[in-house]
């Protein structure tokens, strides 16, 4: 009988664990794919929806290819817990499936709780946050689009390690070039609890001072502690309360819940620890959790293109162990992460990642990877082929 493969979350990671799984093993493992959403809807990208140059049909793709290309099982359903001794997961709907192997890629965690009143203000519409594409990217593109002129949109960004490094610093730029053109009177405040810009920063300042005079203003070590729905007011730790039109408030990030709740968070209850070679949870054996909700090694991102590489080397390692093959893994990871810094100029980071077996970590190699020099349009057409190529390899 083959292995029953269970796959938890049809995303970045996801997605692309279920096809590799089928690929790798000439089609014989049984991959099944838990998933709630009928589409897949990418975050990449989404901060062009929140400006408003980009729909979010344009960001949007069918699961249908894993099924009919692949022979990935698609369940539209989600997670509610994890039985790791009896290995199988119970679904919300109340089935529960066995599996001889799962594959969990939850993304993240919001911890609402970090931030008095937040729960609340979210829930009466006043805040959102828009860190997990779909639904609330337009609403957040609605609220920006009816604020009036003159307004403030202020962005508050949590504490590092969080869900794409330069993600909040690309979505600042987008919403001040639909301000820049639609009303021009309002204000960009972007308020860090982190003592810098965390990715880019020169490249970012740049396109801050050149593009957006008057409009973005940035404030590090601003630590947001509480929100006030009713005045529309962000408290911090130390700095005066300031009210704003748009709060677009993101507390700090954690592994996806059902990680956190099955107890394969680390001590602190944030992020999951796993064999780099594998991705298998030091906690649970068969086990493999990959994507945002992993503690990353030193120096990388929680990234879309990262998910796609750990999930690689999670299915590659996985179809081996089930034939009884033995590999001598020496996994090297790429990251590319472009940010538009207007409807069409693109910066980048990127960075190699190799594994080293004295440390049992992801090093980066020396003189690999780097940054642009300044934005141009032609990494504007890099990045939607990154983003059509990753799609694709995820998805079709
Ligand atoms: P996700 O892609 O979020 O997938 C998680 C999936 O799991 C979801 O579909 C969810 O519905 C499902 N799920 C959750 N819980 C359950 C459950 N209990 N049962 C079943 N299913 C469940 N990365 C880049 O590489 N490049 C970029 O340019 C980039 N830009 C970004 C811009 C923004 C604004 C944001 C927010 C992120 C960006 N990222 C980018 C980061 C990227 O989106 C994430 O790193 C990536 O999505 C992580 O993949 P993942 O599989 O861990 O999580």
């Amino acid at each position: 009988k083959s292995a029953q493969i269970v796959v938890v979350g049809a995303g970045y990671g996801g997605a692309t664990a279920a096809k590799y799984l089928r690929l790798l093993s000439n089609n014989t493992a049984q991959v099944t794919l838990i998933e709630p959403n009928a589409q897949f809807i990418s975050c990449p990208m989404s901060n062009l929806v929140v400006g408003g140059s980009r729909q979010i049909a344009e960001i949007t793709s069918p699961y249908a290819g894993l099924e009919k290309n692949h022979g990935v099982k698609m369940v539209k359903d989600s997670v509610a817990s994890i039985d790791a001794t009896k290995k199988t997961v119970l679904l919300a709907s109340g089935k529960t499936v066995k599996y001889d192997k799962l594959v969990l890629s939850p993304g993240i965690g919001l911890m609402m709780e970090s931030i008095e009143g937040l729960d609340a203000a979210n829930k009466a519409g006043v805040t959102l946050q828009a860190w997990k594409a779909g639904p609330e990217t337009v609403a957040l593109h609605k609220q920006i689009a009816d604020m009036k002129d003159g307004g403030v949109y202020a962005l508050s960004i949590p504490m590092a390690p969080y869900r794409c490094p330069p993600g909040p610093y690309e979505r600042v730029c987008q919403v001040a070039n639909y301000l820049k053109k639609h009303k021009p009177k309002s204000k960009v405040l972007v308020l860090d609890a982190n003592q810098d810009v965390t990715s880019k920063g020169k490249l970012f300042k740049e396109a801050w001072a050149k593009m957006y005079p008057g409009i973005i203003e940035y404030r590090p070590e601003h630590n947001v502690t509480a929100v006030d729905a009713k005045t529309r007011t962000l408290k911090f730790d130390v700095q005066d309360d300031i009210k704003a039109d748009v709060l677009n408030v993101l507390p700090l990030m954690r592994a996806g819940d059902l990680v956190v709740k099955a107890g394969l968070a680390d001590a602190n209850g944030r992020w999951s620890t796993v064999n780099y070679l594998n991705f298998e949870s030091t906690k649970a054996k068969d086990v493999h959790i990959i994507g945002d909700s992993i503690q990353v090694a030193p120096l990388m991102p929680k990234s879309g293109h990262m998910a796609n590489q750990h999930a690689k080397v999670t299915a590659a390692a996985i179809v081996a162990e089930l034939a009884g093959i033995a590999i001598n893994p020496q996994p090297v990871l790429t990251n590319t992460c472009y940010s538009f810094v207007n409807e069409s100029e693109v910066v980048h980071v990127a960075s190699v990642h190799q594994y080293v077996a004295a440390e049992k970590t992801f090093k980066t190699v020396a003189g690999s990877g780097g940054l642009s020099t300044a934005p141009t349009a032609l990494e504007g057409t890099y990045a939607w082929g990154w983003a059509k190529n990753i799609w694709s390899d995820a998805l079709v």
